[in-house]
């Protein structure tokens, strides 16, 4: 399917609006509709080139939106759930978050590069693969993430509300 995404294709320059394609969902990934998704000085410091990460990259890491499709082995949403993004995914094993300490889970370890696990990239166009911001690339109508990614809220808890939940009010309140 297509989605129109917010792309940074050149550090220090403007960034492009651009048509992609999103291959259909894979064995533990989700498609999302994002309905809301919040701008962070994070955002700000990849366009700038202050925060080096892989280009292309489809920018945004603080989303909310609702589970269109599931995957193969998808356990943590079902389609029609409302989520908040997590730019952290945590997996639930790995010795960190096996420790409680979730937001430096493993699976974080590329963050940056913007893949989801086994260097997939879903998301493809006109330069070839993108990656996603924090595996998630939320400035986009529609993205295909890991379902660790996903953190499902009641369906009457307002998303425009709850979005912040997904970068601004962890990061001020401190990540443990
Ligand atoms: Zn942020
Ligand atoms: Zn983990």
């Amino acid at each position: 399917m297509k989605t129109q995404a917010a792309v940074v294709v050149e550090t220090g320059k403007p960034i492009e609006i651009q048509e992609l394609t999103l291959d259909k969902p894979r064995e533990g990934e989700v498609l999302i509709q994002y309905t809301h998704a919040g701008l962070c000085h994070s955002d700000v410091h990849i366009a700038h080139g202050d925060l080096e990460a892989r280009l292309p990259m489809v920018l945004g890491h603080e989303g909310a939106g609702i589970i269109q499709e599931v995957g193969p082995g998808v356990t943590r949403v079902k389609v029609g759930d409302h989520v908040v993004c997590s730019f952290i995914p945590n997996c639930g094993s790995c010795r960190y978050c096996a420790n409680g300490q979730q937001s430096i889970c493993d699976m974080g370890a590329t963050i940056l590069e913007g893949y989801l696990p086994g260097e997939r990239f879903p998301i493809t166009g006109p330069l070839g693969d993108y990656g996603a911001m924090c595996m998630l690339g939320t400035f986009s109508q529609y993205g295909v993430i890991h379902q660790n990614s996903c953190v499902k809220v009641d369906d009457d808890l307002p998303l425009e509300k709850a979005v912040l939940v997904g970068c601004g009010v962890p990061t001020g309140w401190g990540l443990r």
